[in-house]
This record gives structure tokens, C-alpha cells and sequence, in this order.
């Protein structure tokens, strides 16, 4: 085939699309002799709590730190319980493990591949203390019943929105319907620095408060320690290139929509289980996650083909090492769904005709 490789994510072009910006702003940082903190961090504070229409933002060291940090804050720690999807990236339950609580996963509801509330109930003892949905492959979780469930039992939400940014739940946008909201800037996120940052938002200032002591060894005033904190900054370099991006974030959200109306249209008769967006969700489309039950054989044809595609995620938590004492438990919807789930190509910088190849190739494989 004379087609040229179609990769999963081009996070080089994001970069390139806006290289003097980007320069510019790394230029402005080096000039400022400012390395820790400062201006940089806290424009992009106030701009990135405007955007997510909450009150208060805190910038942190990366997604992990910052749902460990929101557990930290809320002081939930040895001896509490925290429910957990059963199907998530690691890091939701790692934090949990990490500040010394106990993960509970729930099942999802298989055709949005989130948390499934009508499940979580049962899940509830005299320890739960907190509910972490995950916004996963950037499409809201059905945050009403989840917060309706917290409110009735006294539990707090912490929302891992590491795939969210800019996702919309019943036209507000993610950010602030928790009590804490957990973001990653990891380079292959909707919103990515150079680096690792992260950032936790929230309407409650005395909660950012604490986060903003905690990401920095529980000290506000110089050599004045509070409380046991981390050493979890956003770095101003970071923050600067966040800055210069997040002005182009609706942006290149709605071209990863359109790459995905492309792909629900072109693949709607293929055979494939296309992503299910219910009516009050408006995805940012972080990843275009398709199940078939002959996922791996599939994958590797279109790997033939030219076209990369990846798996999120090929094993469930309670399967990993880092969970062992957990690997016996059965999650039967999350070991399905890590049977058959692999995600297309998508991304701001995919070509509309990149997606179309895509839709044919599948579709002579699958017709075969
Ligand atoms: C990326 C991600 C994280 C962690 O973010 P890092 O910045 O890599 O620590 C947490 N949760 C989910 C769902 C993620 O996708």
C-alpha cells in the first residue's frame, strides 16, 4: 500500500501548530529568573478555573498526585473506603491504595464504559467515605445519581477528569460538580503540557487552601509547616505552554468531534460496538474506543494496513501485580470490556481523509 502510516496520536504537531507561542512562552519564563510558582502558575490557574466554570484551581505536579492530594485534602486516608470503577487507568486506584485507603471497584455500565450508579449503592458500608467517578475516554459519567447517592449517605465525590478537559454534563462543563476534580496535563491529553502537570479544581476555596499548603510541604509562609504535604507544583514552564494551548482547546475538541462523527457514521454498519453518548453527555472525544470480540486479530490486520491503534486498557486493575491481593475477585463487565475495547486513531492534528482510510479498512476486514 502507498498510504503513509496513520499514527494513534501526532502530539508533535500539537506543538508545532503553535510553535512560536509555545517558544515565546518558554522564552518569557527562562527571562523571568521565576521557576517555581509565580505569574505563569497563577494566570493559568485563574484561566483554567474559568474554563472549567469552577471557582478555584491548583496546579500540581501531575493526574496521580492530584486525586492523591484531593484524597489528602478531604483527609481520607487509613481505614476509609472509596469507591472506585472497576474499569479505569490505573492511577484512580493507585491514589486510593496510596493515601492508605481501601479501593472498592464498582462495575460500569458496559455501553458508555463508566460508572454505573444504579450499581454503587450495594457497594456502601459504615467505611466508604468517597465515590471517584472517571470521565473516561473524556465522556461524562451520570454525575446527578452519583452525587444524589454521596448526598444521601454523607460520602464526598472526587470526579479523575485526566480525560475530560473541556467534556460537558448537562451543559455545564466538568470541573466543579464534586467536591474536588482531578485533571492531568500529561502530553497526550486533551489539554497537554511538555511534561507532566496537573491540576485539582474546585468551588470550595478553603478546600483549595488546603491543596494549595498541601502541594507544597503543607506551607504557605516560608519554613512554616502545617501539615504533613507533598512536593507536587505545577512547573511555570508547564503552566506557560498550558496557557498558550488552552486558548485553542474548544478548538481542537470540536475537531476531534468531528473526527468521531466521521468514525460513528462510516463504522455504524461495521460490526463494531461504536461508543453510546447518551443525551445530557457532550464528550471531548479522548479516545474513540470500539469493542469487537476478535479485537486483537483485527488490530493486528489494520497494524498491516499502516494504522496504529491501542488498547485502554489491555488488563483491569484488580488484575495487575500492583493489586494482587485483589486478583481474585470477579469483575465479569470490566474483563469483558478489557477483552474487546481497542481505540482508533484521534486526535486535533488527524486528517479528515486519515479518518476515512480508517473506516475503510475496517470495513474490508470486517466484511470479509
Ligand atoms: C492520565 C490519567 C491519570 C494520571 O495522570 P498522570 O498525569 O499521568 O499522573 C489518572 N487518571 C486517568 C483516568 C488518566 O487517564
Amino acid at each position: 500500500m502507498m498510504n503513509s502510516p496513520i499514527a494513534f496520536l501526532d502530539v508533535l504537531a500539537a506543538c508545532t501548530e503553535l510553535r512560536p507561542e509555545i517558544d515565546a512562552a518558554i522564552a518569557r519564563v527562562l527571562q523571568s529568573g521565576c521557576y517555581i510558582g509565580g505569574e505563569e502558575v497563577e494566570r493559568f490557574e485563574t484561566d483554567w478555573a474559568a474554563f472549567c466554570e469552577a471557582r478555584q484551581a491548583v496546579g500540581v505536579g501531575n493526574g496521580l498526585d492530584a486525586l492523591r492530594l484531593a484524597l489528602m485534602a478531604l483527609e481520607i486516608g487509613a481505614g476509609d473506603e472509596v469507591i472506585v470503577p472497576s474499569n479505569t487507568f490505573i492511577a484512580t486506584w493507585l491514589a486510593v491504595a496510596q493515601v492508605g485507603a481501601v479501593v472498592v471497584p464498582v462495575e460500569p455500565d458496559a455501553s458508555t464504559c463508566n460508572l454505573d450508579a444504579t450499581r454503587i449503592e450495594a457497594a456502601i458500608t459504615s467505611h466508604t467515605r468517597a465515590i471517584m467517578p472517571v470521565h473516561l475516554y473524556g465522556q461524562p459519567a451520570d454525575l446527578d445519581p452519583i452525587l444524589a447517592i454521596a448526598r444521601r449517605h454523607g460520602l464526598r465525590v472526587i470526579e479523575d477528569a485526566a480525560q475530560a478537559h473541556g467534556a460537558r454534563y448537562r451543559g455545564g462543563r466538568i470541573g466543579a460538580h464534586g467536591d474536588a476534580v482531578a485533571w492531568s496535563f500529561y502530553p497526550g491529553k486533551n489539554l497537554g503540557a511538555i511534561g507532566d502537570g496537573g491540576a485539582i479544581t474546585t468551588d470550595d476555596a478553603q478546600l483549595a487552601d488546603r491543596l494549595r499548603k498541601l502541594r507544597n510541604y503543607g506551607s504557605s509562609t516560608r519554613y512554616v509547616h502545617e501539615m504533613a504535604g507533598m512536593n507536587s507544583r505545577l512547573d511555570p514552564i508547564q503552566a506557560a505552554v498550558l496557557s498558550v494551548k488552552l486558548a485553542h482547546l474548544d478548538e481542537w475538541n470540536a475537531r476531534r468531534s468531528m473526527i468521531a462523527a466521521r468514525y460513528r457514521d462510516g463504522l455504524a454498519d461495521s460490526g463494531l460496538a461504536l461508543p453510546q453518548v447518551p443525551p445530557w453527555a457532550e464528550p471531548v472525544w479522548h479516545l474513540f474506543v470500539a469493542r469487537h470480540p476478535e479485537r486483537d486479530a483485527l488490530r493486528e490486520r489494520l497494524a498491516d494496513a499502516g494504522i496504529s491503534t491501542l488498547i485502554h486498557y489491555p488488563t483491569p486493575p484488580h488484575r495487575q501485580g500492583a493489586f494482587a491481593s485483589m486478583a481474585s475477585l470477579s469483575l465479569p463487565i470490566s474483563e469483558q470490556l478489557h477483552r474487546e475495547v481497542f481505540s482508533l486513531p484521534i486526535g486535533p492534528h488527524l486528517k479528515p481523509d486519515e479518518a476515512d482510510r480508517v473506516i475503510e479498512a475496517i470495513g474490508l476486514l470486517l466484511t470479509r
